[in-house]
Formats: C-alpha cells, sequence, structure tokens
C-alpha cells in the first residue's frame, strides 16, 4: 500500500530530513583521521534530541545507534564502533529522524584524506547517479525510470557494481514504506509516480562487484571482494514537472569545503543534471 501525503504533511517530513542534514553537517564539520564513528554518533544524536526530535535509525529492528556508519569494504548499515578513522578511508554516514510524526532520511559518503583516485571517482559517479534518479522522480513517470536512471549511469556507463539486495524506499510516518525503489531496473516499469509520493532515492554503488554479504555483527553489509563502496541518498517528493528534494546536502558540503581533512565529490556530470533540476 503507497500512502500518498498532502503539502502538509511533505512540508513535516521536510522538517524531518532538513535536522538528518543539520546531524550529517555537524559529522562533516567533525569527520578527520583520528575521530571514532561513535563519537560522531553521540555527537549525532545529541543534536537531533536538542531539537526535540527522536533518531530515527535507534532501535529500528533493534539497530543500536543513531547513525550507520560504513567504512570501505562496509556498503551500509554499519554501527559505529570506537576504532578513529584512518588517512585515505571512505566513510559512508546515513542518519533518520523522527519528529512531529514522520520520519527524514538522507546519506552521504565522505572522503578522508589521500583517497585513492578510482575511490572518489566511484564516490563522484555515485553521487551523480542519485541526481540522475532525482530527475526522473516526475509524475507520470514510474520507479522503473529512476531505477534505470541509476543503474545506466553506474553499471553501464562505470562499469561499477550496483547492489540488488537493498533499495530506496518509500517513507513518512514509517521509515520504510512502499514502494521500493531499487537502483537497477527496466525504463517504464513498475509503480506510476504521482504527487504526494514521497521516496528515499539512494544508490549503493560498488567499485568492483556487485555481491554483497552481511557481516559476523549482524548489521553491517559489505562486498563480498572487499572492494569500497559508496553511498549517497535524499528524500524526495515527486513533482508535477520536477522532484521537490526535502532533504539538503549544500549545507554537508560547505562544511565539507571548510573541512581540510575531507575532500570534496564533485563532478562536471553532477554540476549538469543539479543545475537543470533547479
Ligand atoms: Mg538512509
Ligand atoms: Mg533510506
Amino acid at each position: 500500500m503507497i500512502y500518498f501525503k498532502t503539502q502538509e504533511e511533505i512540508e513535516l517530513i521536510r522538517q524531518s530530513c532538513l535536522l538528518v542534514c543539520k546531524a550529517l553537517t555537524e559529522v562533516a564539520t567533525m569527520i578527520r583521521p583520528g575521530i571514532t564513528g561513535t563519537e560522531l554518533d553521540q555527537a549525532a544524536e545529541q543534536l537531533i534530541r536538542d531539537h526535540g526530535a527522536k533518531p530515527g535509525f535507534k532501535g529500528y529492528n533493534g539497530f543500536p545507534a543513531t547513525l550507520c556508519i560504513s567504512k570501505n569494504e562496509c556498503v551500509v548499515h554499519g554501527i559505529p564502533a570506537d576504532e578513529p578513522f584512518k588517512d585515505g578511508d571512505v566513510v559512508s554516514v546515513d542518519c533518520g529522524v523522527y519528529m512531529n510524526d514522520f520520519y527524514g532520511d538522507a546519506a552521504f559518503t565522505f572522503a578522508l584524506g589521500d583517497v585513492d583516485e578510482k575511490v572518489m571517482e566511484l564516490l563522484r559517479v555515485t553521487k551523480t547517479s542519485l541526481y540522475k534518479g532525482i530527475e526522473k522522480a516526475v509524475s507520470g513517470k514510474r520507479i522503473g525510470d529512476i531505477s534505470f536512471a541509476v543503474q545506466e549511469y553506474c553499471e553501464r556507463k562505470h562499469r561499477y557494481g550496483v547492489v540488488r539486495e537493498l533499495v530506496g524506499h518509500g517513507i513518512g510516518r514509517n521509515l520504510h514504506e512502499a514502494p521500493e525503489v531499487p537502483n537497477y531496473g527496466k525504463r517504464g516499469s513498475g509503480p506510476k509516480l504521482r504527487e504526494g509520493l514521497v521516496i528515499a532515492i539512494e544508490p549503493m554503488v560498488n567499485l568492483g562487484r556487485r555481491e554483497v554479504k552481511q557481516s559476523a555483527d549482524g548489521w553491517t553489509i559489505i562486498t563480498r571482494d572487499h572492494l569500497p563502496s559508496a553511498h549517497y541518498e535524499h528524500t524526495v517528493a515527486v513533482g508535477q514537472n520536477k522532484a521537490d528534494i526535502l532533504s539538503d546536502h549544500k549545507p554537508i558540503e560547505a562544511a565539507i569545503a571548510a573541512n581540510p581533512n575531507v575532500n570534496e565529490v564533485s563532478s562536471k556530470d553532477e554540476r549538469a543534471v543539479i543545475s537543470g533540476l533547479n
């Protein structure tokens, strides 16, 4: 069952998403080699609670933390740990917030220090593919148009592995609602998009093969070939002519620009897609 939202409900989801991005901006300011996931998690939780909201992931199916922190070969759902990050790590941080009965969800992958250029390119392509997907989130198109756009760019154009086992999702009063939003699929297939549909689009893309497995902690998803993975996510409302992006990466990116330990992730392709979305 797909729940279509009123404009009022969409505004509440936006507030939750903006708080998620505030928490991710705090992460972007703090993150550096030497800091731990646990420290970032505590800061994010404090910030969310200071705004009268609740972490969306903590306790969800028993997940123990506010942030999912997934480093290098970890794709998603990593548990924040006490091991300090190292120069050269890529760290995906996913955050959810529950406020005023609605969830918000967004994610960003941070590149710390001297990251291999091949991995930087994976990050740029994955982030660009997110906007290629968002470009299709308009009334009259179908979920498969989003899926195809992401897969086409990451897999067919850049030869990366697009994860199959984990997908984007509807979001609202529940963190995960119908429909599923896969990062692979056929153009013109799947549920029809119309105004009121709010979805999280979240490409998870591997440098090597697409296959993943669950690690022994019961949560963390890792690549089978142990090559790095990237993850970027926005929550968007389907629009009549263009998608309304409810989360906001811009403050995160401004914090990265001001943080000498983190590399900016930006490409010509991405800028071209984003300029068409505005
Ligand atoms: Mg997320
Ligand atoms: Mg999500």
